[in-house]
């Protein structure tokens, strides 16, 4: 189906360059037609720009834009995912892969500015979702739990670095600490609802305690239903009768849980910056080409 707010977004295929043709044409076949090619141009465009506008995104890279709290669910002791209404019911906040957006709050007269990596999916139309971890003293985070359903939160963007393109890896290892898993889920949602990405993907998913493991149950349902998908769950404080991985994730496990260096294979982490940090350096020391690894 034609994407009718591309046209705002790029206007030389769809407007400059059948204009370019219809009047080229009418000045070969003959002027005096000119008037009638004219006013054909005015109707078709006005149409066209009307139903751009009409549809266009409700998020905006430049302009704050108010959206209002559907719904609140607290999915942990201190985690909560945010509903958020799209300015229509059909549709879809279809931003790149592994991107995010930006939250603004004034406070004292001051704006606060966080990101957050909504975790609804391409056919989630209507609303996106975030999941945010809440901190005692988190500026952002304690006013944004004090919102309530009907009220709105400013949002812009999307930003992001990630070019993620179908089969672009072989085997695709991601890694993730806390709530680092929100943009890395929209890669994997993204690689299962696409039949023509074949890529393998191993997640490592790193946490203080198993309490800690964020959608859990849905990463397991994926496990179960995606042969290509593998999980391997680590904890730093693990309980007895634990059976995945335990520790922080280090050289010694990346060293049993990676495919081969390079060869079509690559990495993604997301993760505190020190974890990155690290990973980045034991990547670098196993071989792995930086083209070939890369932090959120
Ligand atoms: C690209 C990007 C995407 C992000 N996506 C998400 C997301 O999807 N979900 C989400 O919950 N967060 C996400 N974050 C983090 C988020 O932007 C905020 O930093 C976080 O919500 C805390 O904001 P705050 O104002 O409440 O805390 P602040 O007032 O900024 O910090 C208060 C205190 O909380 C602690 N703290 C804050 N952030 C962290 C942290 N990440 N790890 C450990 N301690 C911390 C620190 O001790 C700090 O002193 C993302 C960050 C980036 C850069």
């Amino acid at each position: 189906m034609e994407d009718k707010r591309e046209l705002l977004k790029n206007p030389v295929h769809s407007i400059y360059i059948p204009i370019g043709l219809i009047l080229f044409g009418t000045w070969i076949f003959s002027w005096e037609y000119m008037p009638y090619s004219i006013a054909f141009i005015v109707i078709v465009c006005t149409v066209k720009y009307y139903e751009a506008y009409k549809n266009r995104s409700s998020l905006h890279k430049t302009i704050w834009q108010d959206f209002e709290l559907m719904d609140k669910t607290i999915i942990a002791p201190m985690t909560s995912i945010y509903r958020f209404k799209l300015r229509r019911d059909d549709e879809v906040l279809d931003i790149p892969t592994g991107h995010h957006v930006a939250c603004c709050f004034n406070i004292n007269g001051k704006d606060e500015i966080r990101y957050y990596s909504p975790i609804s999916n391409q056919f989630d139309s209507g609303f996106f979702d975030i999941l945010v971890k809440h901190y005692e003293h988190g500026v952002v985070t304690r006013r944004l739990a004090q919102i309530n359903e009907g009220q709105t939160v400013k949002f812009r963007g999307p930003f992001g670095k990630l070019d993620y393109k179908p089969n672009m890896a072989r085997e695709l290892v991601l890694i993730a600490g806390g709530t680092g898993i929100t943009p890395i889920l929209q890669v994997i949602t993204r690689i299962i609802t696409n039949p023509d990405d074949h890529t393998k993907i191993k997640l490592i998913f790193g946490n203080e305690t198993e309490k800690d493991i964020l959608l859990k149950s849905e990463i397991d349902e994926i496990a179960s239903k995606y042969p290509d998908f593998e999980v391997y769950y680590t904890v730093t404080h693990p309980t007895e009768g634990w059976t995945g991985g335990s520790g922080y994730v280090d050289r010694a496990m990346l060293e049993k849980q990676l495919p081969k260096a390079n060869e079509g294979n690559k990495v993604f982490i997301c993760g505190p910056p020190e974890m990155k940090e690290s990973l980045k350096g034991i990547t670098e020391e196993m071989g792995w080409e930086s083209e070939n690894v890369f932090c959120f």
